[in-house]
């Protein structure tokens, strides 16, 4: 699902937020492990207003475990608890429901000293489109949820799934757009599929993310296109192509004359590098 965002969109989005976060004790707030700061919304402190916060870092599977580690202090040390989870396998899921009671725990003895009996914990999804937000309500849910959250302009009646016996999970998520000013940020949701290439060119992402592998990933770019070296001079932009074009041989994406055809290498390094063939790779580090 894509949304074209318009000044519009994002003022109805971030009013349905608002109205769900009176039904709510806590915020799930969804972010891509690969890219966490790329895949914020830019104005969520200030949409939240200070609602209790659990990050989760979905697509951990795909991400670097070392630089996830590093973002869960990043967040730590800004007073976020922030839990790697994999919506699709499930992996860590089950930590959200003890972590986000953890989150309210106050509120809830303040409840149990009143004599008032402590009614479950109320969780809301908010996230980017394609950050997981339906693969992980239909994982709480254990069935599939019919709709995947209520796009801008689309509203349904809302229901709680019950996430163990003291938390109950509101099944619409709230859906926030990404940041746009920066092109490097538009470049990682790019590269991580989470925003579709028809607004970029596949081979400018693909340059993108051959320049960050070849500084970061260096071992792994290597050993997946079988190359003896990488040029050690990443900042002249004919040696990022150079590579490109070596992938493009290897995998024999070659146009009639035997020049490489460049567009079609640049998907395949993308549909690689989100399939997670390259290996466990994260796009952004704190
Ligand atoms: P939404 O737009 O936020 O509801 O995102 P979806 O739940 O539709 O997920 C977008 C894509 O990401 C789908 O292809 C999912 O299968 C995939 N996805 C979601 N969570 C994970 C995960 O933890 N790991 C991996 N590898 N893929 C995931």
């Amino acid at each position: 699902m894509t949304i074209q965002w318009f000044p519009g969109h994002m003022t109805k989005a971030r009013r349905q937020i608002e109205e769900k976060l009176k039904l709510i004790d806590v915020v799930i707030e969804l972010l891509d492990a690969r890219i966490p700061m790329s895949s914020r919304n830019p104005m969520i402190d200030e949409i939240l207003k200070g609602k209790p916060r659990l990050v989760l870092l979905n697509k951990a599977d795909l991400a670097d475990p070392g630089v996830t580690a590093a973002w869960v202090a990043y967040f730590k040390e800004r007073g976020l608890d922030a839990l790697p989870i994999d919506a699709v396998s499930g992996n860590q899921v089950r930590e959200i429901a003890p972590r986000c009671k953890e989150l309210f725990k106050d509120k809830i003895a303040t409840q149990i000293r009143k004599g008032i009996n402590p009614r479950a914990v109320r969780a809301l999804i908010v996230g980017i489109p394609n950050v997981g937000k339906s693969t992980l309500t239909n994982r709480l849910a254990g069935k599939k949820i019919a709709a995947t959250g209520d796009r801008p302009g689309v509203t349904k009646g809302q229901q709680w799934i019950k996430m163990g016996t003291e938390m109950e999970l509101l099944d619409t998520p709230g859906i926030l757009w990404p940041k746009f000013e920066d092109q490097n940020v538009g470049m990682r949701l790019a590269a991580t599929g989470a925003i579709k290439e028809v607004l970029l060119n596949a081979d400018e992402i693909a340059f993108f993310t051959i320049r960050y592998l070849a500084e970061h990933y260096k071992g792994q770019l290597m050993e997946r296109f079988n190359m003896e070296s990488i040029p050690t001079d990443l900042s002249d932009p004919n040696e990022i192509v150079k590579i490109m074009e070596v992938i493009g041989r290897k995998r024999g994406i070659i146009q009639s004359g035997g020049r490489v055809d460049l567009d079609k290498t640049s998907m395949v390094i993308l549909r690689e590098l989100r399939a997670g063939k390259m290996g466990r790779i994260s796009l952004e580090a704190p």
